[in-house]
């Protein structure tokens, strides 16, 4: 199944690189809205965006003020001009929002995550012309982002786009939510007109990491961004140590380099040769490695031995780890490589022993 897209075509907007979309997590206060929107605007940003409805992960926290948020809303676009956006997570939710004349919609990250609640918004979306953009699930799950993106669009909804805001790990130390920037990037392979919005806020969930993933979201050739800016952000309602002040949200858009994804030159296309060729040489090499490793198995199963000797993994673990290290490689890297090869070989070893 594929997708039809229509460019967002937000009205009044530029449709330039990067696309950006800031606000507080939380509409708290009309002063609150107000006050944080006006800057904003001060700053040239021309979409604003606040959590009217806030999911939260246990219950007790603030969840929002509901539908009270809506006329702040509406005065931010009449008093600033800026462009409205606010998440959604059932099909009330959509028509207050469409009712008080919202114009960008998204779907929050534990919502995508629930085919019946994405359903049921596609319902209540069918016959609307409003753009919608689809935060990724929790988890890392690209079929069920996918999914969700083809229900709003069978409902019609053309205008749709992806806002990426990292996975929930159970290991991240740096990352409240690791980006995996693979599985972005798979979306774009799969359909390249999609536009993609980075969400380095949630991701990062700290101030200082929002510069470096909204550099690296541009490098990658992402159309937007979506980063929560708060006029009192030590004083938040939700998400308090992830937003910025609008001025520091200024600085961070300021510095941002915005390089153009033009086509590849010549000596680029020389460079892709020469990448394509070590590729090749890396397979042969990979393919007489496990053909080494099969012989391996022969005399194990020979000899009554177990396939997998840990003393020796250790051993090829730490000492390619060092090797890579010393090459300007990531020790990480090069144990996840080892980790793979080693689980392929021994696959294959499991194979000749039960032969
Ligand atoms: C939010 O945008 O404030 C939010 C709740 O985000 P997410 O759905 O990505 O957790
Ligand atoms: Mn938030």
């Amino acid at each position: 199944m594929d997708l039809e897209i229509s460019p967002l075509a937000l009205q009044g907007i530029e449709q330039k690189r990067p696309l950006v979309i800031a606000g507080p997590c939380s509409a708290e206060t009309e002063e609150q809205v107000m006050d944080t929107a006006r800057q904003l605007a001060h700053d040239g940003v021309k979409i604003f965006r606040a959590g009217v409805w806030k999911p939260r992960t246990k219950p007790g926290g603030f969840e929002g003020v509901g539908v009270e948020a809506l006329p702040w809303m509406q005065r931010v676009k009449a008093e600033t001009g800026m462009l409205t956006a606010t998440e959604v997570a059932t099909p009330e939710h959509v028509e207050a929002a469409l009712k008080a004349g919202i114009d960008i919609l998204w779907i929050g990250a534990r919502t995508t995550a629930n085919p019946f609640s994405v359903q049921a918004i596609a319902d209540a979306l069918k016959g609307v012309d409003v753009p919608v953009l689809i935060k990724n699930p929790v988890n890392p799950d690209i079929e069920l982002w996918t999914g969700a993106l083809l229900r709003i669009n069978s409902a019609g909804i053309k205008r749709i786009g992806a806002i990426h805001r990292g996975f929930s790990s159970v290991d991240s130390k740096l990352y409240r939510n690791p980006p995996m920037w693979h599985l972005p990037i798979e979306l774009k392979r799969r359909f390249p007109t999609l536009p993609i919005i980075c969400d380095p806020s949630h991701m990062g969930g700290r101030r200082d990491l929002i510069a470096p993933l909204a550099q690296q979201a541009m490098d990658l050739g992402f159309e937007g961004l979506m980063i929560e800016a708060h006029c009192n952000p030590d004083c938040a309602w939700s998400d308090a140590n992830q937003q910025v002040l609008p001025e520091v949200l200024d600085f961070i858009l300021d510095r941002l380099v915005i390089r153009d994804s033009v086509e590849a030159t010549e000596s680029i296309s020389q460079l892709r040769k020469q990448i394509d060729e070590l590729d090749n040489q890396l397979m042969d090499l990979l393919t007489r490695r496990m053909r080494v490793s099969r012989e391996i198995a022969e005399y194990k199963k020979i000899h009554n031995m177990t396939v997998v000797q840990t003393t020796r993994y250790s051993e090829i673990l730490d000492k390619r780890g060092a090797q890579g290290a010393l090459c300007g490689m990531n020790p990480e890297f090069i144990r996840t490589v080892y980790e793979a090869i080693h689980s392929e070989s021994v696959r294959q070893q499991i194979e000749i022993i039960n032969k």
